[in-house]
């Protein structure tokens, strides 16, 4: 076996996880550095459709754990109202239906009603640190699972590619250990317009900033397959992203993102388009660290 199938096969295919997410939007309040969905680095806003929306819940029937509604933040969706009245026809238990966001805005009862699960997040944003924290105790009065955050996080770099930083070897070896793919999830996006599936959430993320589509098609029970059925993705995304290369992280209000050659495209479209920061790093100065892709400052 060579050095990237011996790395799948380590590796936790979708039907493994706890949560596979559904992000229905790339619109967000906030602009964090080194963000995970790589927001600064995509070139339009883009909404799920409600259609797709229902297609993606419906291919996950018997899915054990939790779907997230994420995005961006999904409460930003024009049709938020409509897509949570959606996810309750097609998702009968609570717990299951799980909402991922950074301010809730004016939706704070129709959240309560919807979802079993939160993960709430402000990011430090004192603008919405009142009614987030409103939610949280509400939630969990109502007997919701609640990961509730406060307070400021750091998010490590996703653009310094591992393949730039380390050998061939040495890079196969990390990208089993990515926390990304031991601990967060899968995702289904909407990919100019059509379904898609990835293996890993992160993965979604560098295909819409590229404006590519290696995704592969949402078919009820797609998350059922073997890690070899993702190997294409593995090995296209993998060694051009930076979590397993676990590099200094960015506090989420700098605003910077950290990149290396492999995805000076990426860094270079960002500071040109919206003025975003960023900052090369060069091989001889990196070095891993013994943090997790992000930290959040927990109540
Ligand atoms: S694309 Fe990045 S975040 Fe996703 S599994 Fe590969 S190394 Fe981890």
């Amino acid at each position: 076996m060579n050095l990237a199938d011996s790395a799948i096969s380590k590796m936790r295919p979708p039907k493994n996880m706890h949560i596979i997410c559904i992000d229905v939007t790339n619109k967000c309040d906030l602009a964090c550095s080194n963000c995970t969905r790589l927001l600064e680095n995509q070139d339009a806003f883009w909404e799920m459709t409600p259609e797709n929306f229902r297609l993606a819940l419906q291919s996950l029937k018997d899915f054990h754990g939790i779907i997230a509604m994420i995005g961006g933040n999904p409460v930003m969706h024009r049709q938020f109202e409509e897509l949570c009245a959606i996810f309750e026809e097609e998702i009968p238990n609570k717990f299951q239906r799980g909402l991922w966001t950074n301010s809730i805005f004016k939706h704070t009862d129709l959240a309560l009603r919807t979802f079993g699960t939160f993960n709430l997040n402000v990011h430090g944003n004192p603008k919405s640190e009142r009614s987030m924290q409103e939610l949280a105790k509400q939630a969990v009065d109502a007997g919701a699972v609640v990961w509730n955050y406060a307070g400021h996080s750091d998010h490590a770099p996703l653009l310094t590619a591992i393949q730039d930083l380390m050998s061939e070897e040495e890079m196969w070896q990390a990208i089993p250990q990515c926390d990304i793919n031991r601990e967060w999830s899968a995702s289904i996006v909407q990919n100019q317009g059509e379904l898609r599936s990835y293996f890993c959430e992160v993965a979604a993320a560098f295909d819409l900033a590229r404006n590519q589509d290696r995704g592969h098609a949402v078919k009820p029970g797609w998350w059922k397959e073997e890690m070899q059925a993702w190997s294409d993705q593995v090995k296209h995304f993998c060694p051009g992203c930076g979590v397993a290369a676990k590099q200094t992280p960015y506090k989420d209000f700098e605003e910077t993102d950290v990149y290396t050659k492999t995805n000076r495209d990426l860094a270079e479209k960002s500071a040109k388009d919206k003025k975003r920061k960023i900052i090369y790093l060069q091989p001889e100065n990196s070095s891993m660290i013994n943090r997790r892709v992000t930290q959040y400052n927990t109540l």
